[in-house]
């Protein structure tokens, strides 16, 4: 019997289950399938360094399933339709009897999966898909009513009792295949989507990598992370989001790696608060799939369709640019811009600021997170800028809106983060730093840098006004 294992955001040999579902019968032959998507990649706003990075740890994925005697087959087509095509007649061609493949939990991804397992019902191939990206399935930590948590505690809470039950196990990375190692027929090409090379030393490619800057963290970091996740200028996050979000990492991993180092850690021990972040990501996977509107940039609380958001292409591009005047912001910007991947504080500091200094939809900030982040993910994503901007469920009430300034004072207190970023202030006193031109004028210098797009007193007023209109118009 031929089983296929069909790639997609679950780019790991350990801890796979579709690959260790797929393996279990010594005898069969079996083989994998990683099916590019360019045209659907761009209308997703996948990032040019995601891309990259998806493409770096195919390579080394195709390595190591060679090991194990699997050859990775590698097709490009359009989009979801066509790859729906093209794996019906690859399973022809292949005479696959059995199809095994880890849910997506998307919209469309998981159109495509229905559609898919029709057209090879029709032609009698056992289709068997895993709930594999999350520590539980969708819909399995409900409130006593049996909805999904509207807000996050009590989910967080339910969720770890769920836990205590009984823990989601590890499957061990499949044996080697009679036959194995295999050679490699074709090395996977180039995707034809824009890709963008992206810092190896910070996010270097493959499952080893990933697995071993796991085992660093959660021996001490993990335990330094209650008071250190919140200052960018500090690396004290873990730095595992771009491997969770294309799956060369998987979330049981994670936390069976930090319960080995500090077996106290789901009793509110001090790795808990990293967990609970773990499980914020399950929180917006599950609401996903309890709403699907928010894969369609619907929001959440629904009179928020009616604030008069500002079109202002000059304030979009400053934002986008890191050219604001709010050192903050800015730094954070050219982070995201550089790097692909931005502080957590900083995402929420650059999203108020988008949504409530600028008054822009929301809508184009996640976009453009979307484009550059090597971590882009359509929950986490979406989720966190319903959160910034009072859309959401379990987001920050409308009239809370971060100052930028003091933001930046709390969180990068002597500016060191700032000054990674903008060496144009390099001059520019500690004390002074979050607000540098105000230090210009009063000095008499003159700085290659913006005085602020908007003054914060009267745009948070704004934009107070512009929400308070649209709920009382609903
Ligand atoms: P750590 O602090 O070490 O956290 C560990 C892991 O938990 C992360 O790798 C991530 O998988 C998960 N996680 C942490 N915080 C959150 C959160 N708030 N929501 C969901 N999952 C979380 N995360 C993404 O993975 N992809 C995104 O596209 C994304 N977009 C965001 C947009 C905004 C506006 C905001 C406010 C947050 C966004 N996040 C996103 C969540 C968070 O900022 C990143 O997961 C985190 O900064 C990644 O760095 P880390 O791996 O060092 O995180």
């Amino acid at each position: 019997t031929t089983h296929l294992v069909w790639l997609r955001n679950d780019l790991r040999i350990n801890d796979n289950m579709a690959l260790a579902a797929a393996c279990r019968d010594s005898q069969a032959n079996v083989i994998a399938l990683f099916i590019a998507t360019p045209q659907q990649w761009q209308q997703h706003h996948m990032a040019p360094k995601q891309a990259a990075f998806i493409q770096q740890n195919l390579l080394l994925l195709q390595a190591s399933l060679a090991e194990r005697g699997i050859p990775l087959h590698y097709h490009q087509c359009d989009d979801f339709a066509a790859s729906i095509d093209y794996l019906v007649e690859f399973c022809q061609q292949q005479q696959v009897d059995a199809l095994f493949y880890n849910y997506q939990y998307e919209i469309n991804e998981r159109e495509r999966d229905v559609q898919a397992e029709k057209r090879l019902d029709a032609q009698s191939v056992i289709c068997q898909g895993f709930d594999d990206s999350l520590l539980l399935p969708p819909g399995s930590v409900q409130t006593g009513s049996n909805t999904m948590f509207k807000v996050f505690t009590p989910f967080s809470r339910a969720f770890v009792r769920r836990l205590h039950q009984s823990l989601p196990e590890c499957y061990h990375a499949p044996k080697a295949r009679d036959g194995a190692p295999i050679s490699i027929k074709k090395k996977i090409p180039a995707f034809d989507y824009p890709c963008e090379a992206f810092d190896e030393t910070v996010f270097p490619a493959g499952e080893e990598a990933a697995l071993k800057q796991l085992r660093h963290f959660a021996k001490q970091a993990v335990q330094d992370y209650p008071d250190q996740r919140d200052l960018p200028a500090i690396d004290g996050t873990s730095r595992l989001s771009a491997y969770l979000a294309i799956g060369v990492l998987s979330p049981r991993q994670c936390l069976h790696r930090v319960l080995k180092e500090h077996p106290d850690a789901l009793n509110e021990g001090k790795a808990f608060t990293w967990l609970n972040e773990l499980i914020w990501r399950e929180f917006y996977r599950h609401l996903m799939v309890a709403f699907p509107a928010l894969c369609k940039h619907q929001p959440f609380v629904d009179w928020t369709r009616n604030v008069d958001w500002q079109q202002n292409e000059a304030h979009l591009k400053a934002w986008q640019q890191g050219k604001t005047g709010y050192p903050i912001v800015d730094a954070a910007m050219r982070q995201l811009n550089t790097l692909g991947w931005m502080h957590n504080r900083l995402r929420m500091i650059t999203a108020s600021f988008l949504v409530k200094d600028l008054l822009i939809d929301w809508r184009e900030g996640e976009r453009y997170f979307m484009q550059q982040l090597i971590d882009g993910d359509l929950a986490a994503n979406n989720g966190g800028w319903q959160w910034a901007a009072s859309t959401g469920t379990d987001a920050a009430p409308y009239f809370r809106i971060f100052n930028p300034t003091t933001q930046g004072e709390r969180f990068d207190k002597q500016g060191a983060f700032i000054r990674e970023w903008l060496p144009e202030l390099k001059e520019v006193p500690d004390s002074d730093i979050h607000q540098p031109q105000v230090w210009a004028q009063k000095n008499n210098k003159k700085l290659d840098y913006p005085a602020p797009i908007v003054e914060h007193k009267d745009a948070r007023k704004k934009t107070l006004d512009a929400f308070e209109r649209a709920r009382s118009a609903a």
